[in-house]
């Protein structure tokens, strides 16, 4: 009896072992087959965007070399030109830079008004360099003696351009009512530009140094700028002779004042 028992049970086990086993491979064979059809998608995954990098890299190289063709032949705008603009735009405003730097240590008396010439050169520097260019502005001749007093502000006729003659003293672009409102409505930074030019042309030129010394104080007095105003307000339409005792009488006035300065 308990050897038929024991039979059985062997038996059993000879048909459930082989189950069991048969169940286990067919599992792993299921786990490797999903590992290896997902590594495949991948792959295939993978062939696919390469495809597409290089579509994309054949098309950016097919652009560049086209664009290279159309600036090398095209007789519209060359954009290399515009480039090399661009660079000595760049170049001539390091130049103000360093000749401001320069002022800056020979006249180290002038401190307050030259930081102001500084800011303002740097601003219309950087608002508006094109139009810095001495090519797109017009010289100042003085209407008296003829002396070059350096370049009108930018976008504005030479006539239009109320300054003093370091020179002679000539009160220059009074006869011109429109100039006045333009001069009178100009922001500060371009006045200061105005008295720059006449600055750098003053001495540069051959001039005689009080002459030179003078350019130099001029801008700074605020109350000449204010008198002077005044008397064009009063002055719009008045004749030359009225004109240089203006003059005479501002020039009078800025002495005392570089006077006053010494
Ligand atoms: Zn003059």
């Amino acid at each position: 009896m308990a050897n038929s028992l024991h039979d059985t049970k062997n038996i059993a086990v000879l048909i459930v072992t082989p189950g069991i086993l048969t169940g286990i491979i067919y599992i792993l064979r299921q786990l490797f087959d999903y590992v290896i059809r997902k590594k495949e998608a991948k792959i295939e995954d993978l062939k696919g965007r390469h495809a597409e990098k290089l579509e994309v890299l054949k098309e950016k190289t097919n652009f560049d070399r086209t664009k290279e063709l159309l600036v090398r032949y095209s007789n519209g705008e060359d954009i290399k030109e515009l480039e090399n603009e661009v660079r000595q735009s760049e170049l001539r405003k390091q130049e103000m830079l360093r000749k401001l730097a320069e002022d800056q240590e020979v006249k180290p008396r002038n401190r307050g008004a030259h930081d102001r010439d500084v800011y303002g050169g740097i601003m219309n520097l950087v608002l508006g360099e094109d139009e810095m260019g001495p090519d797109r502005r017009y010289a100042l001749i003085c209407g008296r003696c003829l002396q070059h007093n350096g370049l009108a502000p930018p976008g504005e006729r030479p006539e239009n351009v109320k300054y003093i003659c370091p020179r002679c003293g000539f009160v220059n672009g009074l006869t011109e009512p429109t100039g006045q409102s333009v001069l009178t409505e100009r922001s500060e930074g371009s006045e200061v530009q105005d008295s720059r030019g006449a600055i750098l042309v003053g001495s540069q030129n051959d001039a005689p140094v009080e002459s030179s010394a003078e350019t130099v104080e001029k801008p700074k007095g605020n109350s000449l700028d204010d008198s002077l105003d005044k008397s064009v307000a009063s002055t719009e339409h008045s004749s030359a002779d009225k004109q240089n005792e203006i003059a005479t009488a501002v020039e009078e006035k800025a002495d005392s004042e570089t006077r006053s300065q010494k």
